[in-house]
């Protein structure tokens, strides 16, 4: 065999939602190494051109750039149709573009809790929609894989839409992996705990505070972009293939129930 049919994503069109830095970035790269043809997004298209350079050539193809802004329902239709068109196709629909604002929730303004609501969900809910409708026109048993969290489970205090928009990932999901599961179609969510990623800025940069998350963690340490780009793989392979609706954890143990580790309670 030669190296290029041993990749595991060879000739696989992938599309990858907030790819300009963090955790789709490093996916971009992890199924460019893999083979796969992957079209990366942002809002802005100078930011990924350096990405663009270093993402290892395709088996088949080219990389796409598809700038736009998720949170705008045109940019996000006109993502998915340069897409579908750049590529004659689509295999694997990445959600990974998210956002949080931090507010106690007494204060929290509408403007705020809509903007997370419109890239951690509606954007979800459009991009699925295009990848879907030609899915079906197509025949084609296409994967969707969103980028959830944690907090699609546990309470985020202060992040009052960051913890509905991730709850309702979770159900959205679970609603189309239902509805097109007779289609082969499969619709899974990542949900990452704690990962070193510039949204974590604020703690990964601070040693004391960096330390203190640490802490929290079952395995006593954050979790690394590749961590979460391998999930995404193996809900993106073969190996994953009888696998719908569901939310595959990839946090160290941080939804255990940590205070529990020592037994306090009896
Ligand atoms: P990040 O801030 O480093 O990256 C987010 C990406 O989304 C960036 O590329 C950003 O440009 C993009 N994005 C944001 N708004 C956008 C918009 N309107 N249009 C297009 N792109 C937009 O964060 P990250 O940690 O890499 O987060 C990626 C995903 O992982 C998010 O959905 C986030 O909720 C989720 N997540 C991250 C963590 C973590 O600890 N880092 C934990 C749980 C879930």
């Amino acid at each position: 065999m030669t190296e290029q049919t041993t990749k595991r994503f060879a000739n696989k069109k992938i599309l990858i939602t907030g790819a300009s830095q963090g955790i789709g970035e490093d996916a971009a790269l992890h199924f460019a190494r893999e083979g796969a043809q992957v079209a990366i997004n942002g809002r802005k298209a100078e930011k990924l051109r350096p990405l663009l350079d270093r993402l290892p050539k395709p088996v088949s193809g080219e990389h796409l750039i598809v700038a736009g802004d998720m949170a705008v329902e045109a940019d996000v239709d006109r993502v998915m149709e340069e897409t579908l068109k750049g590529f004659q196709g689509l295999d694997v629909l990445i959600c990974n573009a998210g956002m949080q604002i931090e507010c106690p929730s007494e204060d929290i303004a509408l403007k705020d809790f809509n903007a997370v609501m419109a890239v951690n969900v509606t954007a979800v809910v459009l991009c699925a929609r295009a990848a879907l409708k030609y899915w079906r026109q197509n025949d084609h048993k296409g994967n969707i894989i969103v980028n959830s969290s944690v907090h699609q489970q546990v309470p985020k205090p202060h992040y009052l839409g960051y913890s509905a928009s991730k709850g309702a990932v979770g159900n959205i999901v679970r609603t189309l992996a239902l509805e097109y599961a007779r289609f082969g179609i499969r619709v899974n969510a990542v949900a990452p705990g704690a990962i070193v990623t510039p949204i974590n800025d604020a703690w990964t940069k601070d040693p004391e505070k960096y330390k203190a998350t640490a802490d929290h963690i079952p395995m006593r340490r954050p979790g690394e972009c590749r961590e979460i780009s391998d999930a995404m793989a193996f809900l993106a392979s073969k190996e994953s293939s009888y696998i719908t609706g569901q939310t595959l954890f990839v946090d160290g143990g941080l939804t255990l129930y940590a205070d529990f580790e020592q037994n306090w309670s009896s």
